[in-house]
């Protein structure tokens, strides 16, 4: 899940320690039959050339601290008609930015706004997230996650040869060397974004949307603390400011805080968006009410036509851009033009206790479950979950039971009372850092997509490099 918040994959992956060397076995029994399996499915698909993603990625704003260039746009444009594909958080709050500065925007997406991986998430603006879900040493402690029913980790057998060539550069993500690139692509990509959602909450006049009240990791003690370490040292080494709290400190914060918590990390200054879905539609309707078209189409296809863009399944008008955002479904839209993104959904899911508001008063997480519980309008929402199963397959409701487990097990004041359920596909790329930027050889293609954990988080500082490259200070001036 939750990562972004908090869990998943090698962050906190809760290894089962067997002895050490068995596990270590394990894993490279796990990588060469990887490295198989994905070598026969790269040799059976169309495989793109490199160029591609290395462009892309060199295009991602999270890969220099400067904007990004505007050379491989269609050149000076005086009035842009701009396509954003996909109205979850990270389209929308690109649509709403160009519009706002003044450019004419069409925002398309099959459902209504918010309604995928966006709909559902735990809220949390997690701006010190910034080591990568792959973490050195995290290969060996798959296969123990993948043989417990009970773990943050699924991978159905099924789905192994495909997921295998996107396994694999996740395993080579985990390299010291990359995991500080992927942390510092991150870190550069957070800044700022608390202060970002509290002015938008109160720009779109939902003020009570947004929450700052700190997010507070529990551990069991500081031996569990010490797993967690490289990641906090890299929070650290990013300036972020953590205080370590023993059990007195976490009652101050959170008086029915599980008693098994005896130490915890407070992060004092992040936030909380206390309903996501409420949050984008709300974006939406702002964008709409300030001169925005939000368009209801299941785009088939993207075309490029006398140096614009069509797209085959909505109205037929030329677009001078076309930003795709279409979170896990991207390469769906960018494959036939012969781009393909290392994009894999991490499905997550979440319980809602929805007569349920005061067992905790801020975004708390379960490390060792790696579980966010969060304070929603809704309801008490406990999030978690990284299940690789792709796009097509259904819900897996044991998934959702097993958060419900964790969650009545934390705070027996949960039993019998009335949930939902939700699962949403997380757009991921291996190293966690995702494509945000222009596609070489495709004039007026952008790519906003693979923010995977943290796209809540991003999508404001992805909307403004975005706005900051495509129009630069406005169409029509800031503002407009
Ligand atoms: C359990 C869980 C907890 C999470 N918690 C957090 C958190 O606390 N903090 C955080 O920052 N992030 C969190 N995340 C991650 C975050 O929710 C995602 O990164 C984010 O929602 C991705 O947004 P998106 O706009 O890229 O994708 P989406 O919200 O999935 O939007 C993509 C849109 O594209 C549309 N679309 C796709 N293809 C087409 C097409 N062909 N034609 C028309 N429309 C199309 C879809 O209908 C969809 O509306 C969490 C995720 C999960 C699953």
């Amino acid at each position: 899940m939750a990562r972004g918040p908090g869990a998943g994959l090698g962050r906190h992956a809760s290894v089962r320690p067997g002895p050490a060397r068995g596990a270590a076995h394990a894993g490279a029994l796990l990588a060469r039959w990887l490295r198989h399996a994905g070598d026969a499915r790269a040799r059976a698909a169309r495989v793109p050339p490199p160029e591609a993603l290395v462009l892309l990625h060199r295009g991602c704003a999270a890969d220099t601290h400067a904007p990004l260039s505007r050379a491989s746009t269609i050149g000076p444009v005086t009035s842009p008609r701009i396509a954003v594909l996909g109205a979850g958080i990270v389209g929308t709050a690109i649509a709403y930015e160009l519009r706002k500065r003044g450019a004419d925007v069409a925002l398309v997406d099959r459902d209504e706004p918010g309604n995928g991986c966006s709909f559902g998430n735990s809220g949390a603006i997690s701006v010190s997230s910034v080591a990568p879900l792959a973490m050195p040493g995290v290969l060996a402690s798959v296969p123990s996650m993948l043989l417990d029913p009970e773990s943050p980790l699924r991978l159905p057998l099924r789905y192994l040869p495909r997921a295998a060539p996107w396994l694999l550069q996740f395993v080579a993500s985990a390299r010291p060397h990359r995991v500080e690139q992927a942390a510092k692509q991150l870190a550069a990509l957070h800044a700022g974004a608390v202060d970002m959602h509290e002015a938008m909450a109160r720009e779109l006049g939902v003020p009570g949307l947004f929450l700052r009240r700190g997010h507070l990791h529990l551990y069991i003690d500081d031996a569990s603390l010490a797993k967690d370490a490289g990641a906090w040292r890299l929070r650290e080494a990013h300036g972020v400011r953590a205080e370590r709290l023993d059990r007195a400190g976490i009652e101050a914060l959170e008086p029915d805080a599980p008693a098994r918590y005896q130490v915890a990390m407070f992060l004092a200054d992040h936030a909380t968006i206390v309903e996501p879905f409420r949050y984008v539609q709300a974006m939406a309707r702002a964008f709409a009410a300030n001169g925005g078209r939000v368009v209801q189409a299941d785009v088939q296809r993207l075309e490029s036509r006398a140096g614009g863009w069509t797209l085959r399944g909505a109205a037929g008008e030329p677009f001078t851009h076309a930003i795709v955002a279409a979170g896990a479904w991207s390469n769906q839209l960018v494959a036939p033009l012969g781009i393909h993104l290392a994009l894999e959904s991490q499905r997550g899911y979440h319980v809602q206790y929805t007569d349920v508001r005061d067992v905790v008063s801020r975004t708390v997480v379960l490390t060792d479950r790696k579980v966010f519980v969060t304070p929603m309008e809704g309801g008490l929402r406990v999030g978690g979950t990284v299940e690789i199963a792709g796009l097509r397959a259904p819900p897996d409701p044991t998934r959702a039971a097993v958060l419900d487990r964790i969650a009545r097990e934390a705070f027996p004041a949960l039993e019998g009372r009335a949930t939902t359920t939700w699962m949403g596909h997380r757009p991921c790329m291996p190293n966690s850092v995702p494509v945000v930027g222009t596609v070489s050889n495709h004039p007026g293609l952008w790519i906003a997509t693979g923010h995977g954990h943290l796209g809540l988080t991003d999508s404001l500082p992805t909307a403004r490099r975005i706005a900051d490259a495509l129009l630069g200070e406005g169409v029509a001036g800031r503002g407009a």
